[in-house]
């Protein structure tokens, strides 16, 4: 593999990256620590908001091919001390890959954190078991039904909180801290008062946080990002009933290298038989 393109704006570094098969695809650096790689070319989750998924995948990437993504990174000069599981793809569905890469990553003394869907389960089990560095499920509805259209591939709702709830039951407050729910508010779409209501029901229960994400809007997607006083309503909605609730970060609200943009082939034209 090898560093194809960087684009940098004041705060992240999008860091295109090409493998032996002329695919692309795309990390991020961060608030001068963080690395977020990818586990997937392309995802098979296809999100409905998500540039990541829009295709679909196209394959699964090696362990070699995530570490490549630090190992270039650092030999670019840059200083990584944290690695996010949450740029392309899903990381519990190419789980092997993604297990070696991290006890690579943790054997280089980095930490590691996680985005996932929560499925396939039996691999969030194991997740919640790895000495990780946080974990945030990613929700996005509190309706099985809703939440089947945003996240379209995956175990319902109820599994996958069952999963969480009883790895949750055993740990104390304090470690409960490294564990979030991840909810993207979706402008008219799921930040209605009774969805927020679930929402901190759900958190309540489980005796977690809620880290609300604020969506960044791409073209041709059928959503809105929420405006600054719906997003705050929300916080404050959450916040008001008890909820640690954090918001999108300014790296995560770029229009380079914010949450769902990452892309694959972003840059090139496609190679001979490639779908995406
Ligand atoms: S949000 Fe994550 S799981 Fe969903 S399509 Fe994008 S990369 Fe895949």
């Amino acid at each position: 593999m090898k560093i194809e393109t960087v684009i940098e704006d004041q705060l992240n570094r999008l860091i295109e990256v090409r493998t032996e098969d002329s695919y692309t695809v795309e990390s991020v650096y961060y608030r001068g620590d963080t690395l977020c790689v990818s586990t997937q070319l392309g995802c098979p989750v296809r999100c409905a908001f998500c540039a990541s998924g829009k295709n679909g995948l196209v394959r699964n990437l090696t362990a070699e091919e995530i570490i490549s993504q630090y190992e270039l990174s650092v030999a670019d000069g840059i200083e990584i001390r944290n690695i996010a599981f949450a740029g392309i793809g899903e990381p519990l569905l190419n789980w092997e890959n993604v297990k070696e890469a991290f006890w690579y990553f943790k054997e280089k003394g980095l930490k590691c954190s996680f985005y996932t869907t929560g499925f396939p389960t039996k691999a969030f089990r194991e997740l919640l078991e790895l000495p990780h560095s946080g974990v945030t499920l990613s929700l996005h509805s509190v309706d099985e039904k809703k939440r089947k259209q945003l996240i379209p591939y995956g175990e319902p709702l109820e599994k996958i909180l069952g999963v969480l709830k009883e790895h949750l039951n055993g740990l104390s407050k304090r470690k409960r801290k490294m564990y979030n729910i991840g909810y993207l508010l979706l402008g008219g779409v799921n930040d209605s008062d009774w969805e927020l209501e679930r929402l901190a029901d759900i958190a309540k229960e489980l005796g977690i946080g809620v880290s609300l994400l604020k969506y960044n809007e791409i073209e041709g997607f059928p959503f809105r990002t929420t405006t600054d006083e719906e997003y705050e309503r929300a916080f404050l909605f959450l916040k008001n009933r008890g909820i640690r609730t954090t918001l999108s970060n300014r790296y995560r609200t770029r229009k380079i290298g914010g949450c769902g943009t990452l892309m694959v082939n972003r840059l090139r034209e496609k190679p001979e038989n490639q779908s995406v």
